[in-house]
Formats: C-alpha cells, structure tokens, sequence
C-alpha cells in the first residue's frame, strides 16, 4: 500500500516549484524574444521590403526606358511613341527615386542612383537628334547609355544584396530563436509531464488511503464487518419497505476468553464472524458486528415470511457446527431477538430497544434460540425496570432481609452453621431470591447488595456468639458480579476489622462463573481471601464450567454439590454416580463435601453411605428468619450439651 511520504511529498513540492519556475522563465523568454523579433521585424517591414520593392521598381522602369531606346533605335515604334514612352519612362524612374528616398535616405546611395539616371537622361536629347541623321553615331550614344544603365543596375543588384542579406539576417535570428522557444517548449512539457505522471501517482495513493481509512471508519477492524455506527446509520436511513432487524449475541462467548484467553477468543470471533456473514449475505442479509460477541443482522423481508424462518435456521446451523481453533473445538450457539421494520418501530431507537427486549427474552430462556419481538416481551421488560427501580431502594428502605438455612454434620448430626439466603419483603411478602437477584446482577446493583448481605451476615455472626458464647458460620453467596468488582478485597478487609467477626466463621459461597472472565485473577483473589482467613466454598459444584484443571488451582475448602444432582441421584442412576463421584473427587482433594436440596431420609442415608460430610436441606430444615434461626442454634446447643 503506497503511502504519500514526507521525502515524495517534498519531491511533488520541488517539481511544482520547477514547473512553476520554468513557466515563469519560458514566459519571460517568450517575451524577450518576440521582443527582438519583433524589433528586428519592423525596420524589415518599414524599410528593407519596400526598399525591395522599390529598387525593382527603379530597375524594372530603367530597363523599359532601355528597350524605348533599342525600339527608337531599330525604328519599331514612331517618333512620337518614343516621345510619349521616353517621357512616361522619366515620370516612373522619378517617381521610383522619391519613393526610395524614406527607406535610402538622402545619402550617397540615392544619389549615386540620381547620378547614374540623370547621366543616362542627359544623353536621350544626343540620341535623338542623331538617331534618324546618323545612326553610328545614335549607335555610340546608345552604347553608352547602356554601359550607364549596367552600370546602374550593378549599383541596384548590391544594394538590393545588401536588404536581402538584412532580412535573411533577420529571419535567420527569428529561426534561431524559435528554435530555442521550440526547445525550450519541449524541456517544459517534459517536465510538465513527469510532474503530473508523479502526482497522478500520489493522488492514486492518496485516494486509496482515504478510501481504505474511510472503510476503517465504518468497520470493525477485527472482522472487518461494518461496526455499531454503521448499522445506527443504516436504520436511520431504512427504506419505507419491509424489513427483519435482528441482534443477535454469541452464548457464553465470555467463557472462552475466560478458559483461552483475549487472543484465542479474538481468533475465535474472527472466525465465526465469517460463518455469521456467509450464512447471513446467502439470503441477502447484511452483517454488522455492535461490540463483544454482539451482532446485527438487517433482511429486506419479514420476520413471519418462511424465508426468514430458514435464514435465521442457517444462521444458527453456522455458529452451532464445532469450531476448530488450533486443536480446540469450540462449541458455540446463537441467540437471536427479531423486529420487524417499520411495524414494531419506526425509528431506531424503537427498533433497537424492542429488538433488544426480544433478544434478552432469548437469552433468559437459555440462548440458543430466536424470539420474535412482540408486545407482551415489552411489558415485560417495562415490568422489569420498574423492578429495577424498586430494587434500588430496597437497601435504603430497610425491605431486605436475611433467612438462615441451618447445614447438618453427617458425621454426628450436629449444626454446622448456616446459609445466608436473601429475601425481599414488600408489602408484607417475600420476593425469592430467583425473582431479583439476576435483575440486581443484571443492573450492577448486586454489588451493593452482596455488600449489605455481607455486613449483615458479620452482625448476625457477632449476635448468635454473644447471646449464645459460640462460635457460628456463616455461609454467603457471592455472585460473580460482586466478586469481580474492584475493591471487593477491601470492603472484606473493612469489614472484618469493623465488626470484629472472626473470618473463619465467614464462608463465602462463589460458583465456578467467576473463572470465566480470567482464571488467573479469580485463582489470585481466592489466595488473598483465604489468607485473610475465610472460608471458601464451591457453590452448585457440577452445573457450570467445571474445569477440573482449575479446580485443583482453587484454595478453597468446600465443595457443595448442586441440589439438581441430589433431586435425581435415587432415580437416575448417572446422577447418583455423579454425586458419588463428587464426593470422591472433592475427598481426594482434600475438600469437605456438602450436598444441598437434600428433602429426605433415604437422600440423606444415601449421601451418608457416600461418605458425604454434610447436607443442607429441607429435610433438615428450612432457611429460617434470624430469630428462628437463633431458637434452632439453641436446640442444637441443647441436644450437643445432653
Ligand atoms: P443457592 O445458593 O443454591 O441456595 C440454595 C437454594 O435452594 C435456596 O433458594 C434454598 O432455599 C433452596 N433450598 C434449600 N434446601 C432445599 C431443599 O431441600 N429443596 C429445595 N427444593 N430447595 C432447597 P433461595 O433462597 O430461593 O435462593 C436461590 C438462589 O439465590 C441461591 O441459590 C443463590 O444462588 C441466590 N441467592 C440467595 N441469596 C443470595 C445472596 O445473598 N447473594 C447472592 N449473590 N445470591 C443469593
Ligand atoms: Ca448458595
Ligand atoms: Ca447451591
């Protein structure tokens, strides 16, 4: 890709100056010359032609007035015609001198003309008085008129010599001028030419820059795809005909720069951002990539047409066929949220919100799928700020609150401790966990949130071991939210030095999605919260990323095997397997193993005969308010004292 440079830039500068330069001096030369030309011209035009002229004139009249005098001699005219000729003769050679007396002068050379043709006159009375009386001696006059008129005409033949070499002179200079002019011409054009060949070069280039720069600014660089302000553009200026405007977002692609890395996971993008196009530019859609794993995808038809059923399905079928990155294969799915245009927005931002609310809905659903815009997605998603904005007010309006679900050695059947599990009570009722924690996730405002939790979960620690003398646990979820936010160490730090809990009495329940985003950094957290004394548990162990590789890196202390499994591990043999696997691995890790869900006797004696440490359940108990949780401590104490 040739680039202006500053050294060919200065080179374009340097031969405009000389071609400007040049031009100046051609001009000037120009000028000079025709100047001259014209200076030697002049005397040429006013003198040396007529001059020319005139002596022919004088010459031709001398040699009429010669063969007048042959004529009278050989007696071939009258008397009186060689009176009449003789005297028009005079009349012409007269009036051939005063014509050539501007141009001549009054030097010399008119009068040596003078002289020659008054000397040839002066004998025309002699040669006609003997002319009839005696002709041999008309015959010697008449000679000697001739020798006079040779005479003559040898002074006109140098004089007209001389104009003639005058003007050669003259048209010679004019020629050798225009010979230079000529040269000069062409050395110009040259140089005129090779400065417009070498700029026509530069501005090719210059152009294809700004071509391929304007491109960069309508395209994504990593996959060459036109970017966000593109596709904002490209609605902005939709045509008034049907159109689907579809956003779509790769599922779970966090997790594999979370597992690979930014550079694998860039690779990876590239990739299937190729796949998306071709499967989409096959029925004409157009491709343009938001940010991150996000795409939108604009079809001149609708979304109910089965065309666009079929395109949507290639689309899909393209993410979802394995993906080989150097050695790996990468499993990915689409989800997809459709509009269509002008009937669901007439305007971007219509377009995009409601495109948007139907690819969350997607998404909630588990990704993988498309979902079709319609009104009642919206409502929903109205339902869900107005959520979100109750939600915000929730900490300051004191309607969170902690229950408390007691967790069960199986060695001795004693209390363990408790899992801190977090309700929103409005109007009297209680919200679940399930129904505002994603939305708090979702908003950021979990991190402020799990702050709260966490501070009331250390106030309670310090509580029960007052009125009771105990030391309790206290297990709190974490999400990865939270746990990835800055200053999540210090607020811990804070925390503990403020109320004076001790940190082995704090477990903090995190889920294998905190590896997601780096491994590396979550690996290192863990360390610093272990060192500080925490406890530390892996949550619903067996339902996410699972990476055992990783898991043998954790710090942690705990391993609680996600209820899903215990639900099923009577009926479905696989699960038990699972569970008892768990139990195993988490032993050979040196891990304690606890189950959750566990309702029932037999789940119970099953996990037992596994070797499981501990369960948490309803078979056990329920999450209890503090105050219960507090009468259920007590009992404990009791039945441990008896
Ligand atoms: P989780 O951490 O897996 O919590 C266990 C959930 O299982 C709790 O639901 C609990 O009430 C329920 N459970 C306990 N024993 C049984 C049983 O025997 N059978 C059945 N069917 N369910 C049982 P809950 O309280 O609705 O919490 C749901 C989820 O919300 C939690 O799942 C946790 O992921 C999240 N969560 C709860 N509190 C907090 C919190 O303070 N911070 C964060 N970040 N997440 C929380
Ligand atoms: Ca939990
Ligand atoms: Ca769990």
């Amino acid at each position: 890709m040739p680039h202006t440079t500053s050294s060919s830039r200065r080179l374009i500068y340097i031969m405009l100056l000389l071609v400007i330069a040049a031009s100046v001096t051609l001009s000037v030369f120009m000028e000079r010359t025709a100047h001259n030309i014209r200076r030697n011209e002049t005397p040429l035009l006013n003198s040396a032609i007529p001059q020319m002229r005139y002596l022919g004139d004088f010459e031709s009249a001398l040699l009429r007035y010669q063969l007048a005098l042959d004529k009278r001699f050989t007696a071939s005219i009258t008397p009186e015609r060689f009176a009449f000729l003789e005297s028009m003769g005079r009349g012409e050679l007269d009036a051939s001198l005063a014509q050539l007396r501007p141009s001549l002068g009054d030097g010399p050379e008119l009068g040596a003309l003078r002289d020659g043709y008054q000397r040839i006159v002066q004998l025309t009375p002699e040669f006609e008085r003997t002319v009839s009386a005696d002709p041999a001696a008309a015959r010697a006059v008449l000679i000697q008129m001739n020798e006079e008129v040779k005479a003559l005409r040898v002074q006109i033949d140098s004089l007209q010599r001389r104009v003639e070499d005058a003007i050669y002179a003259s048209g010679g200079m004019a020629n050798r001028a225009i010979g230079w002019i000529t040269g000069l011409v062409h050395v110009f054009d040259v140089l005129a030419l090779l400065t417009s060949v070498f700029m026509l070069y530069h501005v090719r280039a210059r152009v294809r820059v700004e071509d391929e720069l304007s491109h960069q600014a309508r395209h994504d660089p990593l996959t060459g795809l036109a970017h966000r302000r593109s596709f904002e553009a490209r609605l902005a200026t939709l045509p008034a005909a049907p159109h689907a405007v579809v956003l779509g977002t790769i599922d779970r692609f966090s997790r594999i720069i979370g597992g690979f890395g930014h550079a694998f996971g860039d690779r990876v993008m590239i990739g299937l951002a190729a796949r998306i196009r071709g499967a989409a530019e096959r029925s004409g859609g157009e491709v343009f990539r938001l940010d991150g794993a996000n795409f939108a995808i604009l079809y001149r038809m609708e979304c109910g047409e089965a065309a666009f059923a079929e395109a949507l399905s290639g689309l899909r079928e393209a993410v979802r066929n394995p993906y080989d990155c150097e050695g790996h294969e990468i499993y990915t799915t689409l989800s997809l949220g459709a509009v269509n245009y002008p009937q669901h927005g007439a305007n971007p931002d219509a377009l995009l919100r409601n495109a948007d609310a139907a690819l969350q809905a997607a998404r909630k659903a588990g990704g993988d799928r498309l979902e079709i815009y319609s009104q009642q997605l919206n409502a929903e998603a109205g339902e869900r700020l107005d959520m979100e904005a109750l939600l915000r007010h929730a900490v300051e309006r004191d309607e969170l609150e902690l229950h408390y679900q007691p967790q069960q050695s199986l060695q001795d059947g004693g209390l363990i401790g408790f899992e801190a599990l977090l309700r929103w009570r409005r109007h009297g009722q209680l919200i679940a966990p399930a129904d505002f924690i994603p939305l708090a996730e979702e908003s950021g405002l979990i991190v402020q949130i799990g702050h709260w939790v966490l501070q009331q979960a250390c106030r309670q620690v310090s509580e029960w071991q007052a009125e009771t003398g105990q030391r309790v646990v206290v297990a709190v979820n974490i999400s990865p939210r939270q746990f990835a936010a800055p200053g999540f160490l210090a607020q811990l730090e804070d925390l503990l030095a403020v109320s004076h809990v001790d940190p082995s009495c704090l477990e903090l329940e995190i889920t294998e999605s905190v590896m997601v985003e780096d491994a590396e950094a979550a690996i290192a957290l863990l360390h610093r919260l272990r060192a500080l004394g925490l406890k530390l548990a892996i949550d619903d162990f067996g339902t996410g990323y699972s990476s055992l590789a990783y898991l043998s890196r954790f710090p942690i202390h705990k391993l609680k095997i996600d209820q899903s499994f215990v639900r099923n591990m009577q009926t479905v043999s696989e699960q038990g397997a699972i569970v008892q696997a768990t139990i195993g691995l988490g032993h050979s890790l040196g891990l304690t193993v606890i189950a959750e869900g566990v309702e029932s006797e037999a789940q119970r004696a099953l996990l037992a005969n596994w070797r499981c440490n501990e369960i948490q359940g309803y078979y056990y108990s329920r999450p209890l308010p503090a105050a219960s949780a507090l009468d259920f401590l007590e009992g404990s104490l009791q039945l441990r004292a008896a």
